[in-house]
């Protein structure tokens, strides 16, 4: 399935929607069954699930905690406490293992794993955010599913001012909006959003519909209902505010729910839904237009103009007149017309002065002149948002 294949179509039968690309998140709680170790049989159910859905075609990748679960169990115990230092050291010592149980549960599939351990702040970063979503969507192409997790050896929840161990709530929006992916499913223990903690109260009623996150909802999440993962019902709420306001379909569902993610992906009701706020292109374009300086340019011929307008295209060397203003690969420039009015922005490939350099040039010249090749287009129809 081609990357552009991003948007929820409609399924066979017309009537529910079908995602395409869907990022799973399960939660340490789920994956150890709030023992000591890995529930392998959960595990094998979940993987079976998401190989299923890939046969079927669908782009799938998991964000998966259980490092520092792991850590734990394979240390005895030696490294007690709950603080930074101690969870980092876990989760070093137990993400091999874990990342060793996936591939061996997708191998019965034939299915190839991939790394990939983020931090939060190279998904904020713009240069670390055109890798990451080349890598993934790269991976995604090649039939691989990425087994994401935070890179808790170096990452350190600073947005809260001070030392918190990150949560994989918030990693797996993150992801999820980065792949423009159609759907987030985070799995728990728990099915859902309830009314008041289930744990506690019989009569709590799970919610089956969110339309809109306010603070009414985000009192229902308490302050956290999980004591074993990171992120409890309030991370989840934020997390689902988050992916919701970037055009992504979320939904917390529980996980040992019969065939919750196959199910999910073909748009039945399970758990609570949290319909996506806005389109994924108007979240994009607004992101561009708040992180674009004006000042960074790509000048485009009217052959261009017509090629990315008309017809959907990437910018290629041969279509660029020149640039104004300085810029780095990563950074999103605007691309305007020969009459300087703006039809595009977008992330660049190239530095402005690589490009002053391949500029009226062919594609394949761009190795032989640049002694590198970071693609064949300047900006990539994929990171681009048109604006006339
Ligand atoms: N990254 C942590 C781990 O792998 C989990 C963080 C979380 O539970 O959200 O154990």
């Amino acid at each position: 399935m081609s990357q552009n294949q991003q948007t929820a179509s409609m399924s066979d039968n017309q009537s529910q929607p079908r995602y395409n690309r869907i990022v799973v998140k399960a939660g340490t709680t789920l994956l150890t069954g709030s023992t000591d170790r890995l529930d392998l049989e959960m595990m094998s159910s979940l993987v079976g699930q998401v190989a299923r859905l890939q046969f079927a075609g669908r782009q799938m990748m998991i964000v998966s905690s259980g490092a520092v679960a792991v850590g734990r169990k394979i240390l005895k115990g030696q490294q007690q406490g709950r603080d930074v230092p101690v969870r980092q050291v876990l989760a070093a010592v137990g993400q091999g293992r874990l990342l060793q149980a996936y591939e061996q549960l997708f191998d019965w599939h034939g299915i190839p794993v991939a790394q990939a351990l983020l931090t939060r702040r190279d998904l904020s970063d713009r240069h670390g955010y055109l890798n990451i979503r080349n890598t993934l969507l790269g991976l995604l192409d090649a039939g691989v599913i990425p087994i994401i997790n935070e890179n808790d050896v170096v990452a350190v929840d600073e947005l809260s001012g001070g030392e918190v161990f990150g949560d994989n709530d918030t990693l797996s929006a993150m992801v999820a909006n980065i792949v423009d992916a159609d759907l987030l499913v985070m799995l728990g223990e728990v099915e859902g959003l309830y009314t008041r903690d289930p744990h506690l109260d019989p009569d709590a009623k799970l919610i089956p519909k969110v339309e809109r996150l306010n603070d009414e909802v985000g009192a229902m999440g308490g302050p956290s209902w999980s004591d074993m993962g990171r992120g409890g019902m309030a991370t989840k709420l934020d997390a689902a505010k988050l992916a919701t306001a970037s055009g992504v379909d979320t939904v917390i569902a529980g996980g040992r729910t019969s065939n919750a993610i196959v199910r999910l992906a073909d748009g039945e009701t399970l758990g609570t839904h949290f319909p996506a706020t806005t389109t994924r292109v108007e979240s994009r374009k607004r992101w561009m237009l708040s992180h674009m300086d004006e000042s960074d340019t790509i000048v485009v011929d009217q052959g261009a103009v017509r090629a990315l307008v008309s017809h959907n295209r990437s910018l290629l060397p041969p279509g660029v007149v020149e640039t104004l203003g300085e810029f780095r690969r990563g950074d999103i420039v605007s691309i305007v017309g020969p009459d300087r009015e703006q039809i595009a922005c977008g992330i660049t490939n190239y530095d402005s002065q690589e490009i002053d350099k391949i500029s009226q040039m062919r594609s394949t010249a761009i190795n032989d002149t640049l002694g590198h090749h970071y693609g064949d287009e300047v900006v990539h129809r994929d990171n681009m948002v048109i604006l006339s």
